[in-house]
């Protein structure tokens, strides 16, 4: 049988081009090549997040976590206040984080698993808040990869703006498929990792933040963050770059530096628009295929359902083993990761290359509907894979 396909929500499958450009030797990170390499990736990033020519991009080696922490690191000293609104695993990342950092942090939670707190609710915990002294940061999980939750982040940049507080918005598993217009929003960190809706191996933090964001971190006046994760350390250096001069403070991964730049071609030349209406027009193909197998989603409503990947109950009489049965037919999907439901469920990718190719997500349905069957709970196969086929047109 041919290689399984990688339907996890990260590392996803990625194209050829990026999967080529990811095997040649490494690249010096003085090599003219890369620095022209490395200077349209940082030039990219700025289309691709929508974000102004004010904003900064960052690209440092390490995971999405290494971005989360860089947004925390640099823009929350001791003491300072911040508002996550919370809708499952990565958000609970970004409350430890907050606190390990010396943050006094709030939350405003989902009422319940796959839900999501209303605008109004965050309007009303961020007064709340203030009221008791000024707030430095709203944060929020654009997808939750644990829950299959999408927040909309426009209400929540607006909020932040209005009440003179920076906004962060985790997008580890959005960033280039949902929609953010961080510059229209005024929304002022946006942070991914590149195996995720980018489409290149993981190893990659990237960040942009914002003209404030910057001026926040140059006014702090306590002490530095880690210098790894400095963005004062680093700026240097992504200026130098996009200006096609090469620089040094840590080894950039330059390897995959190259492999971005031919992922964020690909992103670009479908345009943004197009990428992200792609990504909901497989999301609701999907959707009506997952009904047609008679699989629930944990997002309570619609709206909620992430574009990127699909959070799905596992039916009456079926365990987590269908995991297995479902890999034995060449497709890897996930299991469960949110503590509270985490034997109930399990989650699909469907991000970035994939999408762009019908064929794999019907492989993906056939072998969700197939193992199904062998697990004594048939849907109707053959309603999902015409959802599929009408996706494909
Ligand atoms: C994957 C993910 C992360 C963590 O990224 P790593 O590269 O595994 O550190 C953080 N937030 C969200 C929403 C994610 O999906």
């Amino acid at each position: 049988m041919s290689r399984p396909l990688l339907m996890i929500p990260g590392p996803v499958e990625v194209s050829p081009a990026v999967q080529a450009a990811g095997e040649a030797p490494p690249p010096g990170h003085l090599a003219p090549r890369f620095v022209e390499s490395f200077g349209a990736c940082l030039q990219m990033m700025r289309r691709v997040w929508l974000a102004d020519e004010a904003s900064r991009p960052f690209v440092v080696a390490g995971g999405g976590t290494l971005a989360m922490e860089m947004a925390v690191a640099n823009l929350l000293e001791p003491g300072e206040r911040a508002l996550v609104v919370s809708t499952g695993y990565f958000s609970d990342r970004l409350v430890e984080m907050l606190r390990r950092y010396g943050a006094e942090v709030a939350e405003v939670r989902a009422d319940e698993v796959g839900g999501a707190p209303d605008p109004d609710r965050v309007a009303a915990a961020l007064s709340a808040l203030r009221d008791g002294g000024a707030v430095k940061a709203l944060l929020a999980t654009h997808v939750d990869t644990s829950t299959g939750v999408r927040v909309d982040p426009a209400p929540l940049a607006r909020l932040a703006r209005e009440a003179g507080v920076l906004s962060i918005f985790d997008g580890v598993c959005a960033t280039a498929a949902e929609r953010f217009d961080m510059a229209g929003w005024e929304a002022d960190v946006y942070l991914t990792a590149s195996q995720k809706a980018v489409g290149v191996a993981p190893g990659l933090a990237l960040l942009v933040a914002s003209g404030r964001a910057i001026e926040a971190r140059e006014r702090r006046a306590g002490t530095p963050p880690p210098l790894y994760l400095d963005w004062e350390a680093w700026r240097p250096v992504m200026e130098a770059y996009e200006h096609r001069r090469a620089a040094y403070f840590s080894t950039p991964a330059t390897t995959l530096v190259a492999a971005l730049e031919v992922a964020l071609r690909e992103i670009l030349a479908a345009g943004m628009p197009a990428r992200f209406e792609l990504h909901a027009r497989a999301a609701r193909a999907l959707r009506e295929a997952w009904a047609a197998l008679g699989l629930r989603q944990v997002p309570l409503r619609d709206e909620l359902a992430a574009h990127t990947l699909s959070a799905l109950r596992l039916p009456a009489g079926v365990d987590a083993s269908l995991v297995a049965r479902i890999a034995e037919r060449g497709v890897v999907v996930a299991g469960g990761l949110h503590p509270a439901i985490r034997s109930e469920y399990f989650r699909v990718g469907h991000m970035g290359y994939a999408v762009t190719r019908p064929e794999m997500l019907r492989r993906t349905v056939d072998a969700i509907g197939g193992a199904l069957e062998a697990a004594g709970a048939p849907g109707d196969a053959r309603a999902a894979r015409a959802a599929i086929d009408a996706f494909a047109g």
